[in-house]
């Protein structure tokens, strides 16, 4: 049996792991889009951007024994009738089984300016370092995860700073608004201009040169580098024509097997059914691409009867200046947020609640609570 991967990031390189650890010691071929072997990608808006020796190489996965590996290359087709994945250096693979791991990219605004970045690679991480040494005042745009921690790690470096959101607050639609205005304060504490409830409208330079950034209630910022962190796109779009269905990402049953026969998805571009969540969800988490790597894995070993669907806890952390905040469960922004420990202003944690049943928790700085309120989540309280 030939089990083909396509995607050479943590899923990709994880449900490679999986298979072989699972016992499986057929052929398995991994094809990723960067020239390089699987990394982690949390470093680049947090180390990468702020340690003052330049980093040498990315920070690699373990690879599994015996895969091959094919590196630089996209799939540009798959052929779910003829079993098929067609690459764009003209070969193309026949598979038993294929695992779609392409994950997302970002969303790119204000292409052809100079001076305007993004962060998802290892590539983007080195541009974005080298373009924080020499800018004066940063914009970024959206205040995501990804776009605080940048904003983070280029005002440790100095830097002027201004975070540009549309929602109420930093991280409202995913945190809510109170955690929201928790991490607005830390970054003004910090002298970072946090603008919420406005966005950017247009750029302003010289020869496509950014220099300024004009916002829609008028307002003009002067900016010498913006970063884009305004959201991620699903890499779907070499499926298109296959019998693989997508929205906003592969759509998959709850065991990570797509539509089309032999081909399941993990990682940030699979959606799936959680039993937590209405509906399926698509996240973007470190470990919920291990998560469903190992299902996938798991899955593909195992005969019909024996398949297991998705369960783990889904988990993330973020780090904003010296605050680690970690989040297990499936909150809502409307949530009903409750300190049960510390208080806002220091360490906390805080359990998020719908309808009565615990939702989720977050905490800072207090990293034995997330072990000790995991096995409440999903009751009543
Ligand atoms: C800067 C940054 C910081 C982060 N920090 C955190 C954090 O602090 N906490 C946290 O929980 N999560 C964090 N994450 C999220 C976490 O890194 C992701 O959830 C994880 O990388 C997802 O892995 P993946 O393999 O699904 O996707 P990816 O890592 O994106 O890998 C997908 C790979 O597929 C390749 N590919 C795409 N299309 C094709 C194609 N057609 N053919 C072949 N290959 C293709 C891509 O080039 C890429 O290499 C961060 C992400 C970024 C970008």
């Amino acid at each position: 049996m030939r089990i083909v991967i396509v995607g050479g990031g943590l899923a990709g390189a994880r449900t490679a792991e999986r298979l072989r650890r699972g016992g499986f010691d057929g052929r398995v071929t991994l094809v990723g889009g960067e020239p390089h072997a699987a990394y982690d990608r949390p470093p680049l808006s947090k180390k990468v951007l702020t340690q003052d020796e330049e980093p040498a190489a990315p920070q690699y996965l373990p690879a599994a024994d015996g895969i091959e590996t094919v590196a630089g290359v996209h799939a540009t087709f798959l052929d779910t009738a003829g079993h098929r994945v067609v690459l764009d250096d003209g070969a193309s693979l026949g598979y038993d089984k294929l695992v779609i791991a392409t994950g997302v990219r970002a969303r790119r605004l204000f292409d052809g300016w100079r001076g305007v970045h993004v962060l998802r690679t290892w590539t983007d991480g080195l541009a974005l370092r080298a373009a924080l040494r020499d800018a004066k005042r940063v914009v970024v745009i959206g205040g995501g995860v990804l776009g605080c921690e940048i904003a983070a790690s280029a005002r440790t470096l100095g830097r002027d700073v201004t975070i540009v959101e549309l929602l109420d607050q930093p991280l409202g639609a995913v945190l809510g608004d109170t955690i929201g205005a928790v991490i607005a304060r830390k970054h003004r504490e910090r002298g970072v201009d946090v603008r919420c409830g406005t966005r950017v409208e247009r750029l302003d330079g010289t020869g496509q040169r950014v220099e300024r950034v004009v916002l829609a209630d008028g307002t003009t910022l002067d900016a010498d580098l913006v970063v884009v962190a305004a959201g991620a796109v699903p890499n779907t779009e070499w499926l298109a024509g296959s019998a693989v269905r997508v929205a906003d990402g592969v759509l998959c049953d709850r065991y990570g097997a797509t539509s089309a026969i032999n081909v399941f998805a993990a990682g940030d571009v699979a959606r799936l059914p959680h039993p937590w969540a209405e509906g399926t969800v698509r996240l973007e988490h470190w470990t919920t691409a291990g998560d469903t790597a190992a299902l996938v894995a798991r899955n593909i070993l195992a005969s019909p009867s024996e398949r297991v669907p998705l369960t783990a806890m889904p988990y993330f952390w973020t780090d904003q200046y010296q605050s680690k905040f970690q989040v297990i469960g499936l909150p809502g922004p409307d949530d009903e947020l409750t300190v049960i420990d510390g208080d806002l202003d220091g360490k906390f944690a805080a359990h998020y609640s719908r309808d009565g049943v615990l939702t989720g928790v977050i905490t800072v700085g207090m990293a034995a609570a997330v072990a000790k309120y995991r096995t409440l989540l999903g009751t009543p309280l």
